[in-house]
């Protein structure tokens, strides 16, 4: 039987397409399961190699996709290829467009407080029937914490989108998950920014010749750091191969 999973550096990636995932996700929240997705892109990779506790979150993970062309080919070196990208962006998009239909419940937690604010409104125009039962903004402190909590227990989301950048998002998600009964918590980085318009993506063509990332690099000159785990990455992968 194949395998469900392709390892890159201790991280179990899930083999399968977008489309599938989002079938699955769905089905996921019609049998009212709890699960924690984390999009990993080859800098969560990294971190989680020169962090253990951050390892250890991932870890808990119930999927772990492919979000970062990076890791695609990653897997492909390893002759144990993924499909294709499933990014948080994409899954949350393609729930959102069936999550009315099948009277699903979403909960938007993180983004800047304007984003968060101009994010209903967005919604309501381009999603009108969909039912937003909680919509709070990502710069909140420790104190704060338990207030959330409990407004997401009250609304009894299907979906909790959480806007807090990695590794915030996945050690939010990880820390506070028991806490819940049922629900799909999925960390999105910067998506709400994407989907209140105040961020561009970058264009399709972009994405298909896989440079999002020097599109992002050209648009937000300040994460050019970021990317420097990217030759790390390719780096630690062939010592690893190499050392297999
Ligand atoms: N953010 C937040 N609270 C914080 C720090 C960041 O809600 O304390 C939000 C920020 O406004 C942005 C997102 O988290 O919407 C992070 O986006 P970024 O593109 O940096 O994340 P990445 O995709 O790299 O994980």
């Amino acid at each position: 039987m194949e395998n469900k999973t392709v390892d890159i550096l201790d991280i179990p990636f899930y083999r399968t397409t977008q489309e599938r995932f989002i079938d699955e996700l769905l089905r996921d929240a019609e049998n009212e399961y709890r699960r924690f997705v984390v999009t990993a892109n080859p800098e969560i990779v990294m971190s989680a190699k020169n962090d253990i506790e951050f390892k250890k979150v991932v870890q808990q993970a119930d999927y772990i996709t492919a979000d970062g062309i990076g890791i695609i080919m990653a897997a492909e070196k390893l002759g144990l290829p993924l499909s294709e990208r499933v990014t948080g962006f994409d899954t949350m998009i393609g729930i959102l467009k069936q999550a009315a239909d099948k009277k699903m419940k979403i909960f938007f937690l993180g983004a800047k407080p304007e984003v968060s604010k101009a994010l209903p409104v967005m919604l309501s125009k381009n999603y009108p029937e969909l039912e937003v039962v909680g919509c709070r903004h990502g710069y909140f402190t420790e104190e704060e914490n338990e207030a959330i909590v409990a407004e997401i227990q009250a609304g009894e989301p299907d979906f909790i989108f959480v806007a807090l950048g990695s590794p915030t998002q996945e050690k939010w998600i990880e820390s506070h998950l028991s806490a819940f009964s049922k629900g799909i918590f999925m960390g999105v980085g910067g998506s709400f920014d994407i989907l209140s318009g105040t961020v561009k993506r970058a264009p399709k063509i972009m994405i298909k010749l896989r440079l999002e990332w020097l599109y992002r690099i050209a648009t937000n000159p300040s994460r050019w750091r970021r990317f420097l785990a990217l030759p790390r990455f390719f780096a630690c992968c062939e010592s690893r191969k190499k050392a297999a």
